[in-house]
């Protein structure tokens, strides 16, 4: 069991090791990254923003049904996202299929008004995207506020959160870990 990361050409590629160090760190299993080779579409003028579920449905006819791939594909975009009903997501997986994204549009201070730092977006893309990963793998929100799988409203709360699952969802992702 690994994880590919699809790192999208509008997100700092120097970042990208990091990231994907960070994230093996925290699951315990390999991850490895590509330039995402997916066109995202799902896009609304009116908006800026695309449209997750539609990029996820297209991941899913491309890679998982055509080409049976078997890892947990994690997609990482600049592109703002939402979804039907709300006004924008950080991310959004797709349990059933395996695949997920996450979008750095509103993990970077400069969205807020703040100066960059590429710490605070790497810390924060690692969180996010862990914790859609982790929704693939079988596990649902957590209440503990540090824990990677607490669901966050505001970007306090995402900084507030820590690198890491509380010891509950390990659990989780253990038993999910042996079963496959
Ligand atoms: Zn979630
Ligand atoms: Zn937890």
């Amino acid at each position: 069991m690994s994880v590919l990361i699809f790192w999208d050409n509008d997100v700092d590629p120097g970042l990208q090791q990091p990231v994907v160090r960070m994230i093996s760190d925290i699951i315990e299993m390999p991850v490895y990254a590509e330039e995402n080779p997916v066109m995202l579409r799902g896009f609304d003028r009116m908006r800026n923003q695309n449209d997750a579920s539609r990029i996820l449905g297209d991941m899913q006819d491309i890679y998982t049904r055509r080409a049976g791939c078997r890892d947990s594909i994690l997609i990482v975009t600049g592109k703002d996202l939402y979804i039907r009903g709300r006004d924008f997501v950080f991310g959004l997986a797709r349990p059933g299929v395996n695949v997920s994204i996450v979008s750095a549009a509103r993990l970077k201070n400069s969205w807020y008004g703040r100066p960059d730092r590429d710490e605070d977006l790497m810390d924060r893309i690692v969180k996010e995207g862990t914790h859609e990963l982790c929704h693939c793998m079988g596990l649902d929100h957590c209440d503990n506020p540090e824990c990677i799988m607490f669901y966050p409203q505001t970007l306090d709360e995402l900084d507030r959160k820590r690198k890491m699952l509380c010891p509950q969802c390990r659990e989780s992702l253990n038993i999910y870990r042996f079963s496959e």
